[in-house]
């Protein structure tokens, strides 16, 4: 399976679509700045929007972060069969419209996902006709995680300790990943991601 482009037209070899490059990692790990940042660099990435059911936090745009819906918007999404994957965590339900990632790699668009690790083995194992590249991202240190969420000012005490407890067993899944990227500084990790999205995209062969 290949992605488009990794043979300019005319060679008579051409990939078809896009490549989905999934983004996951414990809340706090940095995943919406780093994936923010490489989308104002690269515009041939969409980023796809999910559906949520969690309230809208200071600064976020419906459409542009997430569609923030009600539960029976929701329901509906998932009765037309219209969520390619979709998940509870912290007692709101999160979900990948199908069309913001299967409409956009059938045009050989590349596609960005930010999904929790439930989500991003979901989209792995869909059987989608197109490249899905996993990559898990990680501050430096556990200490570090807990001083990014509070920092960021969204979450009560108690949620930050619950979303903590997620970390530590989402962190076991890291092996079913294909790269890891650790977000110490910010600039350095936009570096490793655009890395990984360039060499992606120069790959001819997939096991
Ligand atoms: P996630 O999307 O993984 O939950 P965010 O992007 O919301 O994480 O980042 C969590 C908090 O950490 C935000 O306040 C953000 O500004 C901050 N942050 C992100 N990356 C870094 C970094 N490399 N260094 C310091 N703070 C960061
Ligand atoms: P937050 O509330 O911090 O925006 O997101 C909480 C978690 O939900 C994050 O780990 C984020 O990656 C995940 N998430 C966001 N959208 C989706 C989605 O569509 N599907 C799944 N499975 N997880 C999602």
């Amino acid at each position: 399976m290949t992605g488009r482009g990794f043979l300019p037209e005319g060679w008579g070899v051409q990939g078809e679509g896009g490549i989905a490059f999934v983004v996951t990692g414990p809340s706090g790990a940095g995943k919406s700045s780093v994936i923010g940042e490489l989308l104002r660099r690269d515009g041939r990435l969409s980023f796809s929007v999910s559906a949520t059911t969690r309230p809208r936090r200071p600064g976020e745009v419906h459409g542009r972060d997430y569609y923030f819906l009600s539960e029976e918007e929701f329901d509906g999404l998932i009765q037309r069969g219209e969520l390619l994957e979709w998940t509870e965590y912290q007692g709101h339900r999160y979900g990948t419209p199908r069309s913001q990632v299967v409409d956009v790699l059938a045009q050989g668009r590349d596609v960005l996902l930010n999904v929790e690790v439930r989500g991003a083995l979901a989209i792995a194992r869909a059987g989608l006709p197109y490249p899905v590249v996993l990559v898990f991202m990680i501050p430096p240190t556990w200490e570090e995680l807990a001083a990014r969420i509070r920092a960021r000012g969204t979450e009560s005490e108690k949620a930050l300790d619950a979303r903590l407890a997620i970390a530590r067993e989402e962190v076991r899944h890291i092996p079913e990943f294909h790269y890891l990227v650790v977000n110490d500084r910010l600039e350095e990790a936009v570096r490793q991601l655009e890395a990984i999205v360039i060499a992606e995209r120069r790959r001819i062969t997939r096991c």
